[in-house]
């Protein structure tokens, strides 16, 4: 059976009122053009100094909202984007994350209380994103048992199953061009150069028919286990992104 074509997703991080409004209305309106439904990954109680540029928006909920009927899909991004969690991840990509390694019972009151901020504002997330990629089994059981099946990480070409919940997997932070498989485009708004930007709007102009959305990608596939090979493929991508990351920060320090 001859692969199918690529398939894409884009997911927007860092979704909060206080983020950098001009510099995410550089990629909102090319949402609406190109008619993409994508993942947004909202922080419900933003602590992170980084991501609080302005004061808080008043339209941001309103916003939210607005894209969510036209078709995105809500993400839990977190509950206040900080780093105090010091376990290893199911996905190692940072030491620090917000989730990994914090005990069950307090990921469990952070889950909550962030489904009920967003839910609060008129919002329906269907998909947990985990700030810097960090969250161990503890988060699984708790987002299980919460109602969330859905989580968008993880490296593989298709959507899977693992820990009872179903990966949409995330590979590329920036455009890339695939034979085949499904690729999730993560891209962070508020740190975003303005040559990343006319990639995407290049990208979009020229694959929009290309992109799907996470409620499609699940009436066309029924996730399953990873195969044995589509996990060391995933390893694989794993230890590469891994590598290089060490180079940047060598290089970086040096
Ligand atoms: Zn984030």
């Amino acid at each position: 059976m001859k692969p199918r074509p690529a398939q894409y997703l884009l997911r927007f991080d860092d979704l909060c009122p206080t983020m950098d409004r001009v510099r995410w209305q550089r990629f909102a309106p090319m949402i609406r053009e190109f008619g993409i439904c994508p993942i947004l990954a909202v922080v419900p109680d933003n602590l992170d100094p980084d991501l609080k540029v302005i004061e808080p928006d008043p339209a941001f909920w309103g916003q939210m909202r607005q894209m969510e009927a036209a078709g995105a899909m809500i993400g839990l991004h977190g509950y206040r984007h900080l780093s105090g969690g010091r376990g290893r991840s199911l996905l190692p990509l940072h030491r620090e994350t917000e989730f990994a390694g914090v005990s069950r019972k307090i990921q469990r009151e952070w889950i909550r209380s962030g489904l009920a901020i967003l839910h609060g504002h008129g919002l329906n997330p269907q998909v947990w994103v985990a700030p810097r990629h960090g969250f161990d089994r503890n988060t699984l059981a708790v987002l299980r048992e919460e109602g969330i099946g859905l989580l968008s990480d993880g490296f593989a070409r298709l959507p899977f199953v693992r820990g009872g919940l179903t990966w949409i997997p995330q590979q590329l932070w920036a455009p890339v061009e695939k034979s085949n498989g499904l690729w999730t485009i993560c891209l962070h708004s508020n740190t975003a150069t303005d040559s990343l930007v006319g990639q995407v709007e290049d990208f979009l102009r020229h694959h929009a028919a290309e992109f799907t959305s996470v409620e499609r990608v699940l009436a066309e596939t029924v996730p399953t286990r990873l195969s044995a090979s589509e996990w060391l493929y995933g390893m694989a991508m794993l230890l590469r992104i891994q590598t290089s990351r060490r180079r940047k920060r060598l290089f970086a320090r040096g």
